[in-house]
């Protein structure tokens, strides 16, 4: 087997590296800041794969207008200029529809129903076992805020996803950090969860203990569309592989758009920050109608949420947090929401029609695994191994068909 370069230490190129050892080949890793520095760090840490589904829904016809006016809605788009944020805005809105939604929930059921069992292949060492299983608690303030949200789960069995789902009659016993206001819950069941950062980082010291070169704080500023990729590095240098990976998350296009790969990808950048609980946090809590997803985190609870249209390198924005917490101290209850540690923004790599972008660009040996938007998470392992076996093969799993990034 030959040698390969992977651009970009996430959970998608870690996972990418991970497989390609396993089939013999010699990896190098690039990152322009190390393990884990992108959005694979602070996110909810939810192996959902019945969560899998399309962010485009044809509820965000109403949804949508009411959000840009108010500052504590989950989705927030600055008024200002964004060069091709507007038509990226209006492709995904195109998806905005029942139809739409269950073509991409029919392209990506084949992956979701792969992803676990991915965990359970990578086994990895150090805390002992990784993944948690749930159950985990669907909290509304009325019905009528469910109905929304039992429809996903629905949609997600229709097309073939096995998700237990039950109507709760005293959600505190299960979540104590759900507040009166709560009055509808539910328990999700069939999923897992675990502590995204530093999983990734065990999943960087596999990669190195199995032979690989992680180099970090190395930028990469091109790659050419030679038989033999090279890719260029900020510093100057050049540095070439038989076969190229790119998987830079939200910063995809800088590297791939020369390449063909004309799907846009934009940061749908999130935020999250850890809080302590008056009563121990064990199972994940998720407030749909709020866009709120908490997880326990290293004896904390974790409170993630918001959808920012930004650049992925502008500066984090207290606003988004306040607007978090505004939600949070009506939901939840017994969690010092003044004392937040962890404060940390990410950047969902998210493309206009909620497929991920898997599968070789138009330069020979140089393949793209990315753009899975709110499911990098869940998805990245078992994106790893498909890619592998496409790129070693020459086969590409019915399972990443939908995902061509030359789509
Ligand atoms: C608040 C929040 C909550 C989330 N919750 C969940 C969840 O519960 N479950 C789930 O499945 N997903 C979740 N996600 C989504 C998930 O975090 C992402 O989809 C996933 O982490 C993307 O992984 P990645 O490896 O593609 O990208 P990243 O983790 O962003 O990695 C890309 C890497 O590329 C590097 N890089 C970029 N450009 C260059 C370059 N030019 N040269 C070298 N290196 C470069 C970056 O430094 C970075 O390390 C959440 C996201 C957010 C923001």
């Amino acid at each position: 087997m030959g040698s390969v370069i992977v651009i970009g230490a996430g959970i998608v190129g870690l996972s990418t590296a991970w497989h390609l050892q396993e089939r013999g080949h010699e990896v190098t890793v690039l990152d322009r800041t190390g393990i884990a520095a992108g959005s694979s760090w602070g996110n909810a840490g939810w192996l959902t794969p019945g969560q899998a589904i399309p962010l485009a829904h044809p509820s965000l016809w109403t949804y949508g207008p009411r959000a840009l006016l108010d500052p504590d809605a989950a989705l927030h788009v600055p008024f200002r200029f964004q060069p091709g944020l507007w038509s990226f805005l209006a492709r995904f809105l195109g998806h905005a529809t029942s139809r739409a939604w269950d073509r991409t929930m029919a392209a990506l059921t084949p992956i979701d129903r792969l992803a676990l069992e991915a965990f359970d292949e990578l086994d990895l060492t150090g805390a002992g076992s990784w993944t948690r299983p749930g159950p985990f608690v669907v909290g509304f303030e009325d019905e009528a805020q469910s109905r929304g949200f039992r429809g996903e789960v629905a949609g997600a069995v229709r097309h073939g996803q096995d998700v237990p789902f039950e109507r709760l009659t005293e959600p505190q016993e299960l979540a104590p950090q759900l507040s009166d206001a709560v009055t509808v819950a539910f328990r999700l069941d069939g999923q897992r969860f675990l502590e995204p950062g530093p999983y990734v980082e065990a999943l960087g010291r596999a990669v190195v203990e199995r032979g690989a070169h992680v180099r970090e704080g190395v930028e990469v500023t091109g790659v050419s569309p030679t038989r033999r990729p090279t890719v260029a590095l900020a510093t100057g240098e050049r540095t070439t592989a038989d076969t190229v990976v790119v998987a830079t998350g939200a910063w995809l296009p800088r590297l791939v758009r020369p390449l063909g790969v004309r799907v846009p990808v934009r940061a749908g950048r999130g935020y999250s920050f850890t809080v302590a609980t008056d009563y121990p946090a064990r199972h994940p809590v998720y407030l749909p109608h709020a866009r709120i997803a908490c997880t326990p985190y290293r004896g904390r609870f974790r409170i993630a949420g918001t959808m920012e249209l930004r650049g992925p390198d502008e500066p984090f924005q207290p606003g988004r947090v306040t607007a978090i917490v505004r939600q949070a101290r009506r939901l939840l209850t017994g969690v010092d929401l003044e004392d937040r540690q962890d404060e940390w923004v990410g950047s969902r790599p998210v493309t206009p029609d909620g497929l991920p972008l898997v599968g070789a660009t138009r330069a020979p040996n140089v393949y793209v695994a990315g753009g899975h938007g709110m499911w990098g998470m869940v998805l990245g392992p078992v994106t790893g191994r498909l890619l592998a076996e496409r790129i070693t093969t020459g086969r590409t799993h019915p399972a990443i068909v939908p995902f061509d990034p030359l789509r």
